[in-house]
């Protein structure tokens, strides 16, 4: 006999963490509530991290009922947590549909920086990415981006605050873009999480029209290119969207890109022996950055057994970082954290085995989805 899975169908009603703050307003008005409830509303959602209509005291029971109908929220949940040594975490985090993501929490000197996903797995194909393997499952949701950054705060000590928001986890968030822009409203709103947009960076492969969208939309978040090689050939052969947007236009649309006064955009550089780390690639790095105020990211390779390159000598690396720097430019070399946790640069990966769930946080079924637990098979 074939077991029959009595699963709920998934309730058509919006979820209420989707909305940036004037959709919200635009749509509690559509209901035909005064519209200053979309402000309350998403105080409690964000600010007051509220999940349940019937705990927003400061509406009407009317309201609430209304909403009960119309409207459901959703929770990112926090599946397990691994730490580093280093003070790193890293979270697995279950989605409504039983989609599986990871999000970090990077410790620094004087800053605690969230590394969140934009989509379950990847679809850019980098030769030298982990997430790549998985290919990709399916894109975030605004609330499921936003969402982590909640998740994340649920796990820190006393004391603790994330003072930095970066899209570098999984996912390449220019491919999701519409979800991505109003992730990062929904973090700068004042009423909600309050980040200044400042101390947000999107990373990107290269997605130039998605580079241009963001520069338009003027959030005033920073940018970060993941270059990795000097020439298209190398280029191509490393990161399929080079194809696509090779070196060159890439560049012309970074040069053109309004940056504020003081600020840099990033650029990654993930060396990789007998690849891209000789003294030409250097020199060449410099010759394509002319004219465009930024900083270099170097990121050692992390390798796996999965991924077909090895990391260069420490040696050769801070040759490589010498020829950037006696240019003057600002090239730095990033310590890659939570390696023993598989958090590390381009190592976020679900693989699919069973999960260790002791750490879970109970899942509140709602949306009509069922139990984290039971879609998850444990
Ligand atoms: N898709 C976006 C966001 C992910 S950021 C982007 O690529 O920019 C992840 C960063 O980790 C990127 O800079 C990527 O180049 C880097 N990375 C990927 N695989 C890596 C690896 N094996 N070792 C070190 N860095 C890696």
């Amino acid at each position: 006999m074939t077991a029959v899975s009595l699963r709920m169908p998934a309730v058509q009603v919006p979820d209420l963490r989707d909305f940036t703050l004037p959709e919200l307003v635009e749509w509690i008005a559509g209901l035909g509530e005064p519209p200053y409830r979309g402000g309350q509303i998403f105080r409690w959602l964000w600010k007051r991290q509220v999940d349940r209509f019937g705990e927003m005291t400061d509406l009407p029971v009317r309201c609430r009922e209304l909403l009960e109908a119309q409207a459901c929220v959703s929770r990112v949940a926090a599946v397990s947590v691994q730490s580093s040594q280093d003070g790193t975490r890293k979270l697995l985090l279950g989605l409504s549909d039983g989609e599986r993501i990871e999000a970090v929490l990077i410790p620094e000197a004087s800053r605690l920086t969230a590394c969140i996903s934009s989509q379950a797995g990847c679809a850019m194909g980098c030769g030298f990415c982990l997430t790549a393997t998985m290919n990709l499952h399916r894109n975030l949701r605004p609330a499921e981006i936003a969402g982590q950054v909640v998740a994340l705060q649920s796990v820190l000590a006393p004391g603790e605050r994330i003072t930095h928001i970066v899209f570098m986890g999984m996912g390449e968030p220019l491919a999701n873009y519409a979800a991505t822009e109003k992730a990062v409203r929904i973090l700068i709103a004042k009423a909600g999480l309050a980040f200044a947009p400042r101390r947000i960076t999107v990373s990107t492969v290269g997605v130039i029209p998605g580079i241009r969208r963001l520069a338009r939309a003027g959030l005033g978040v920073n940018l970060a290119v993941s270059l990795v090689a000097t020439t298209d050939e190398v280029r191509n052969r490393l990161m399929p969207i080079n194809r696509r947007y090779p070196l060159r236009e890439l560049l012309q649309t970074c040069r053109e890109l309004p940056l504020p006064p003081r600020r840099r955009m990033t650029f990654e550089y993930v060396l990789m022996a007998d690849v891209n780390d000789t003294s030409e690639d250097a020199e060449r790095l410099l010759g394509l950055l002319k004219g465009i105020r930024c900083k270099i990211n170097l990121i050692p390779l992390n390798e796996a057994p999965e991924i077909p390159f090895r990391r260069p000598s420490r040696q050769c690396i801070e040759a490589f970082q010498k020829i950037l720097q006696r240019a003057g430019t600002i090239a730095t070399i990033r310590e890659s954290r939570g390696q023993d946790i598989s958090a590390a640069c381009g190592m976020l990966a679900v693989a699919e085995t069973p999960l260790d769930t002791q750490h879970s946080i109970p899942y509140t079924p709602r949306c009509g989805v069922e139990q984290l637990g039971s879609s998850l098979g444990s």
